[in-house]
C-alpha cells in the first residue's frame, strides 16, 4: 500500500512571489515531507491590483519561480473564478479531488490565522484540513479570544505528529526572512535592485515586463 498523500497550500498575492515566501514553503514541504506544496494566487478585484501588474503576471512569476523545484506546484484555479474565492470553498473543491485519507495542510502567516474568525464559514476550515501556522520572531503571543477555545481542543505541538486528513492546527517555526512584496515593489519603483530578494527567473521577468517600474 502506498503511504498516505500529503499534500499543502500557501495562498498570497504573490504581487510578487518572493524568498520569504518560497523558503516558507520550501521548509514546510521538507519538515511535513508534503508529496506537493502548491502555490496558490488569489484573485483580486481589478481595482486592488497594483496597476500594471496583472493577475496573470503574478501567476506567471510564481510558474517561473517554482520552475524545476521538486514539491513546489502552482494552482491557479482562484484566477480562473471571476472574483475572489473564499478559502472553504477552494478547500472543498480541493478535497473533492483527494482521496478522502489523504492529508491537506492549510499554511497561514500569524497574521492570517489571527484574522480566521473573520472568514466566510471559518468554523468549518478544520473539516477539510490541518491548519499549519506560520511563526515568525515578531508574531505576537497571544491568540485572539474567539481563537483560543478552538486552540486548546485542536492544536498540537509537533506538526510531524498531525494524524488523519484533517482536523488539527500546529505552529512550525521558520527561518525569519523579513523580505515583504510591499518592500520589492517600493524598491522597484524607486529604481533599485531586488536582485536576491526573488528568484533570477521572476526577475527577469519583471524586467522583461517592465514591472512595478515608476513611468519614465
Ligand atoms: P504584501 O507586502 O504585498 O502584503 P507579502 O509579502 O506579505 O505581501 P503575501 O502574498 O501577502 O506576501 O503572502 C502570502 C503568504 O506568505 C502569507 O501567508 C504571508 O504570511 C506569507 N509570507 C509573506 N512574506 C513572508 C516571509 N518573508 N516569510 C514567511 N512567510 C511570508
Amino acid at each position: 500500500m502506498s503511504p498516505t498523500r500529503r499534500i499543502g497550500v500557501l495562498g498570497g498575492t504573490f504581487d510578487p512571489v518572493h524568498i520569504g515566501h518560497l523558503r516558507s514553503a520550501l521548509e514546510v514541504a521538507e519538515v511535513l515531507a508534503l508529496d506537493e506544496l502548491r502555490l496558490m494566487p488569489n484573485a483580486r478585484p481589478p481595482h486592488r491590483d497594483t496597476p500594471q501588474v496583472s493577475a496573470q503576471d503574478r501567476l506567471a512569476m510564481v510558474r517561473c519561480a517554482v520552475e524545476g523545484v521538486p514539491t513546489l506546484a502552482v494552482d491557479a484555479r482562484e484566477l480562473a473564478r471571476d472574483k475572489p474565492s473564499y478559502t472553504v470553498e477552494t478547500l472543498e473543491l480541493m478535497r473533492a479531488e483527494m482521496a478522502a485519507s489523504e492529508q491537506l495542510f492549510l499554511l497561514l502567516g500569524w497574521d492570517a490565522f489571527c484574522g480566521l474568525p473573520g472568514w466566510h464559514r471559518w468554523e468549518e476550515l478544520l473539516q477539510h484540513c490541518h491548519i499549519l501556522v506560520l511563526q515568525r520572531p515578531d508574531a505576537d503571543v497571544e491568540p485572539p479570544d474567539a481563537l483560543r477555545n478552538l486552540l486548546a481542543a485542536r492544536s498540537v505541538s509537533d506538526p510531524q505528529a498531525l494524524q488523519g486528513p484533517a482536523g488539527n492546527i500546529a505552529f512550525v517555526w521558520q527561518t525569519p526572512l523579513a523580505v515583504s512584496a510591499t518592500q520589492i515593489r517600493q524598491l522597484l519603483a524607486s529604481g533599485k535592485s531586488v536582485r536576491f530578494l526573488v528568484p533570477d527567473a521572476v526577475l527577469a521577468y519583471i524586467d522583461a515586463h517592465n514591472l512595478y517600474r515608476a513611468p519614465n
